[in-house]
């Protein structure tokens, strides 16, 4: 048994955090195996305008086909390959096989790709985007890089100039989950995103809370007055979606538009939404 200094038992946290830590090693290096193995692939999830449902392009969202865990969330797993430096080569891979991929859709839907903090920590972020642009061939302006607000809080001037040299190459840049950072309204002017994205947070709670509503409203203002269209993410119902409408939100994603799907059928036609509410009315 473990005893602190109080003399009080600790023995079960102690095991608890061993057992902890002995996980998070073991899950490290079967990451870095399930790299050189190639165990990960990428769903892609439909973004769409409001008003018109027509398809604006696809977000990657990356998957762990684990040997004997079956698919594995990124929440549970990029933070882990973060800390190890494992989103590195994980990233660089990511974005090859995204790239590939939307070369070969039949349609021209730009494809976002997540970029994590870690690797933007890195000068050679932009020579590598061109390097995997030019190597499959996907043309420029169908790539768009999604980094987050803490990706700016690091090292603003450095993160500023990667952008801009990732802008310089014909690529796109989207602030991710919106308004759940800690610099928000000064992420928006330290670089002229080309696309705000909502975090779902927001959403979820429009119709119970005004606060909520209020907060979607001032941000759709914000994105009129710098001119960058914004995208509400976590759309999971009809009246969500009506409401994005009658604020004129331009873009957005979420289950009600369609899931993050391992094999994209992108339709030849624009499909009408479903009206989920007034068809069972
Ligand atoms: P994110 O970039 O904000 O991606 C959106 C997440 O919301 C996805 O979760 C998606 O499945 C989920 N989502 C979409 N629509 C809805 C909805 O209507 N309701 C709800 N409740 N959720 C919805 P997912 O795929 O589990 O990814 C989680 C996060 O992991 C992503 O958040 C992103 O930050 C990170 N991630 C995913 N793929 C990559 C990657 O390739 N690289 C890096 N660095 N991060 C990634
Ligand atoms: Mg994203
Ligand atoms: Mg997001
Ligand atoms: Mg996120």
């Amino acid at each position: 048994r473990v005893k602190n200094l109080h003399n009080t038992d600790v023995g079960y946290y102690q095991a608890d955090l061993d057992e902890l830590a002995r996980q998070r090693r073991t899950m490290v290096v079967e990451l870095s195996r399930a790299i050189e193995s190639d165990q990960f692939e990428l769903h892609y999830q439909v973004q769409k305008h409001v008003q018109t449902h027509e398809v604006v392009g696809y977000e990657a969202l990356v998957r762990w086909r684990h040997p004997e865990r079956g698919m594995v969330s990124p929440m549970e797993f990029i933070p882990l390959a973060e800390h190890s430096g494992l989103i590195v080569p994980l990233g660089e891979h990511v974005l090859r096989l995204a790239c590939r991929q939307a070369a070969a859709w039949p349609r021209p839907y730009k494809v976002a790709v997540n970029v994590s903090p870690v690797q933007m920590l890195d000068d050679s972020l932009p020579r590598l985007i061109e390097q995997v642009l030019d190597e499959t061939g996907l043309d420029p302006s169908r790539l768009e890089v999604e980094i987050t607000e803490s990706t700016l809080v690091a090292d603003p001037e450095h993160t500023v100039r990667i952008l801009k040299a990732v802008r310089s190459l014909g690529v796109s840049v989207a602030l991710d989950d919106f308004g759940t950072g800690y610099s928000t309204l000064a992420s928006l002017s330290l670089f002229p995103f080309d696309r705000i994205k909502l975090d779902k947070a927001f959403l979820s709670e429009i119709d119970r809370s005004p606060q909520a509503k209020a907060i979607v409203q001032a941000v759709l203002t914000i994105g009129k007055s710098l001119n960058i269209p914004v995208l509400a993410e976590g759309v999971e119902r009809e009246d969500q979606m009506e409401l994005l409408r009658e604020e004129g939100c331009s873009e957005a994603q979420g289950y009600l538009l369609g899931r993050p799907a391992p094999t994209i059928t992108i339709p030849d036609v624009v499909v009408p939404l479903r009206l989920v509410d007034r068809a069972s009315a």
